[in-house]
């Protein structure tokens, strides 16, 4: 396909704000892929929401703006200084890219046409070249495109190469767009196209089946072993009676764990992790290999677990936000391994020596984990359960996990099956009423002092809604942080840390404030919610403070502006109640 057809579905798509016209136009756009009839159109599919791969698949573009201001100059001939000028004026690269290749296209006569199967073979080799020496050739592949490119194919070429494409598409509206494309009068259609997108994660792949209309064939997109899908979610419960209330009696009643989601894969010798955002992190588990190893049962499985540090000495659970770093380091690793062990609360599993368990009730899930998960405690253990239809001894059970410093319990309805990617009904968390959330970063304001060079304080943003792509801001944090790089005490980030991990998707200076891209999701804690004017969620946090990075959380896997009205409702009720 031209890359000029795609560029125009990306203007008319960010022609407007509102989702159904948006959903309207893909349509049109995915019968016209649909009909091409062509095998390499499909991957076109990535290229509409920014990729290069499918979003289990790791390789990212990861083109920091530096790079990208090197290749605008060296494609139009004009020098980094004034790319850099006009990037100050026109606060976004893409226009950059564009303004200026119109100036040049008046000078010189070009007739490239650029197809996306070039522009693809051409991006898909950015990720491959690592290590020092590799600029030039990186240079070279993306300035091979853009000097073939008109200013509007500049745009979104310099816009996805820097990972910010701003058409406001997401997932949900492709999965919309594809059940209205290929299913008109099926109602049931987007639920069905969300089941095989979260399984397999792979856009293209969904796209060649739903695009011949027939919704059995969707039975055809297995789990595999060695590709990441989307954990299960679950939704909150006030107390233990409304916990009961929805998932029935009995139920399975476990300890809510403060850790971070393990998805475990093993296939003969082959042992691989992934995080709820689908990362794979192997590497930073070395152990916990050799754990699954050694004492799980099968030759090919997938589980999902929790994995909870804990104090070597004492034996006692740590919270979350003290072993948050395991994921992230990618370094020092048996040092830190050392330093940091972790246990496994295996809960479920949802593949077995080549059968999918799916759709088996969660009750023979669980009988499963405890016939082949041999327990080892602070190695691998099956999570604590007990089956009840009391309250109290729910009651009790619920006490002991907080004694056991984890953060509650979870409900499970013993004959559910497992969804992924889905925030569940049957599954359900009771914990104690605190004052926490997890939000985006999308600003920051550069300190003085001790503190210049670095950001000082940072802006927080929650989600507009569940299925907005836009992010509201609510607060500004500075708290929570540490003046000093945290080596020695391995515990916590610093302003300095913390800056780095921001800088490379800063996406606009203007004098002390920086504009973030959504990307770093954090926990706070706060003591109250307030209305404002002052942002524009409506709602401003008082005294945030930072306690985490949340690595393991996708950015739209931050609160909604909905779960923020809803907290500050449950404040004003529990003051109105004492
Ligand atoms: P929270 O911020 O309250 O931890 P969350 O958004 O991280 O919630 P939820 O879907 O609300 O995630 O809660 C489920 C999470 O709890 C899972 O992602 C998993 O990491 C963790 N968890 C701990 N113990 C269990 C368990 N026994 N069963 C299922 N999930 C568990």
């Amino acid at each position: 396909m031209k890359y000029k057809e795609l560029a125009e579905f990306y203007e008319a798509a960010s022609s407007t704000p509102k989702r159904l016209e948006k959903t309207e136009i893909l349509v049109k756009f995915l019968k016209k892929i649909a009909s091409s009839g062509k095998e390499l159109d499909r991957d076109v599919l990535y290229l509409l929401l920014g990729d290069i791969y499918p979003e289990y698949d790791e390789r990212r573009i990861g083109i920091s703006t530096q790079i990208a201001i090197k290749a605008i100059s060296k494609a139009t001939g004009i020098n980094e200084t004034n790319v850099l000028h006009e990037w100050k004026v026109l606060g976004d690269l893409g226009k950059v890219a564009k303004a200026l290749t119109a100036k040049r296209k008046q000078s010189t006569l070009h007739t490239g046409v650029l197809t996306t199967e070039k522009v693809l073979e051409n991006l898909r080799k950015l990720p491959e070249l690592i290590g020092k020496g590799t600029v030039g050739k990186k240079l070279d592949l993306i300035t091979e495109l853009l000097s073939s490119a008109s200013p509007v194919e500049a745009l979104y070429l310099i816009r996805t190469l820097i990972g910010d494409l701003r058409i406001g598409l997401k997932e949900s509206t492709v999965r919309d767009a594809m059940a209205k494309a290929f299913f008109s009068e099926n109602k049931e259609a987007p639920k069905k196209i969300q089941d095989i997108i979260d399984k397999s994660n792979d856009l293209a792949s969904v796209f060649n089946i739903v695009k011949d209309g027939k919704i059995d064939e969707f039975e055809k997109i297995h789990l595999e072993i060695g590709k990441p899908i989307k954990a299960m979610l679950a939704q909150k419960a006030k107390n233990i009676k409304e916990a009961f209330e929805s998932v029935g009696k009995p139920a399975a009643i476990e300890y809510k764990y403060d850790g971070f989601r393990l998805i475990i894969h093993k296939k003969g010798d082959k042992v691989i992790f992934f995080t709820r955002r689908l990362e794979n992190v192997t590497k930073q588990f070395p152990e916990v290999v050799s754990y699954v190893q050694k004492y799980v049962k099968g030759d090919s499985f997938i589980l999902d677990s929790e994995a909870v540090g804990f104090n070597k000495k004492t034996k006692e659970y740590m919270p979350f936000q003290d072993i948050s770093q395991r994921i992230r380091r990618k370094y020092h690793i048996e040092k830190l391994q050392e330093e940091l062990p972790v246990e496994i609360n295996v809960f479920d599993i949802l593949y077995y020596n080549g059968k999918s368990l799916l759709k088996e009730p969660f009750e023979k899930r669980t009988a499963l984990i405890k016939k082949i998960v041999k327990n080892n405690p602070y190695k691998i253990i099956h999570a604590k359960q007990i089956i009840t239809s009391d309250e109290v001894a729910a009651e009790r059970f619920y006490k002991q996990a907080l004694k056991d410093r984890q953060e509650g319990i979870m409900f499970k309805n013993l004959q559910a099956r497992y969804q992924p990617g889905s925030r569940v009904g049957h599954m359900l968390k009771v914990k104690p009423e605190e004052r926490d959330l997890d939000l985006v970063i999308t600003g920051g304001e550069y300190g003085t002092g001790k503190r210049g060079g670095w950001l000082s304080s940072f802006i927080l943003s929650c989600k507009a809604g569940k299925l907005k792509d836009e992010f509201l801001e609510i607060g500004k944090f500075g708290t929570g942080i540490k003046e000093k790089s945290t080596e020695e005490s391995k515990i916590g980030i610093s302003f300095h840390e913390l800056t780095e991990k921001l800088r490379p998707y800063f996406l606009e200076e203007k004098g002390k404030s920086v504009k973030i891209k959504p990307k770093i999701v954090v926990s706070v804690t706060y003591q109250e919610i307030q209305k404002s004017i002052n942002y524009n969620s409506g709602f401003a946090l008082r005294f945030p403070r930072f306690t985490a990075l949340r690595p393991d959380k996708h950015p739209t896997e931050a609160a909604t502006l909905d779960e923020v009205k809803k907290d500050f409702e449950n404040q004003k009720r529990n003051w109105r109640y004492g």
